[in-house]
């Protein structure tokens, strides 16, 4: 069985309704979810003048290959209503490959682990809390390290939908 860390992410519609539909989507077509961080509201990267984002990281056990893998979240994506339109546009959801295992992939359709991944605190933050000690294969620091040396300085707080400023639900 593969183990391995995706990245949800949304800021369109009903954020927290499309992470949960996603994680249901990933339980029954990729595989058995082992884990699941909290929720966390993010200010966007990249592209800022675009609504804050929820951001979590679950640990899935599957046992598709890796581009089969890509395939199916991509599936998922689209099932979801998902429109690819600007590189770091909002997104009604985003499903991002961060570990397969330990393995280091590079083809033309999938980078594993997540090139981004040690430069942004929407995606460290939520793995330390479900993966604290797990070793970046590439870079041998764990997501405690990566998060202490990361220089991103974009806010990233736990979600209280109970917040007047936290992203509104329809
Ligand atoms: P995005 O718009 O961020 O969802 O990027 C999607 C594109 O990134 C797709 O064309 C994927 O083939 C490619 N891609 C490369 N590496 C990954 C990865 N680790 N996880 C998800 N998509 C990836």
């Amino acid at each position: 069985m593969n183990k391995v860390f995706l990245l949800l992410g949304a800021n369109l519609g009903n954020p927290a309704t499309q992470l949960a539909k996603a994680l249901e989507k990933i339980e029954s077509q990729v595989g058995e979810i082992e884990a699941c961080s909290s929720l966390y509201e993010s200010e966007a990267w990249g592209v800022t003048d675009q609504p804050k984002f929820l951001n979590q990281v679950a640990l899935v056990f599957t046992s598709l290959s890796p581009l089969d893998l890509l395939d199916k979240v991509q599936a998922i994506e689209d099932n979801l209503g998902r429109v690819r339109i600007s590189k770091w546009g909002a997104r009604v959801i985003d499903i991002d490959i961060l570990y397969f295992n330990e393995d280091c992939i590079q083809h033309e359709r999938l980078i594993v682990p997540h090139p981004y991944l040690p430069d942004r605190r929407f995606v460290l933050v939520p793995l330390s809390e479900i993966a604290p000690s797990f070793k970046h294969p590439k870079l041998g620091l764990t997501t405690v390290d990566l998060l202490a040396q990361c220089e991103d300085s974009l806010s990233v707080h736990p979600y209280n939908p109970n917040d007047n400023d936290a992203i509104q639900i329809d």
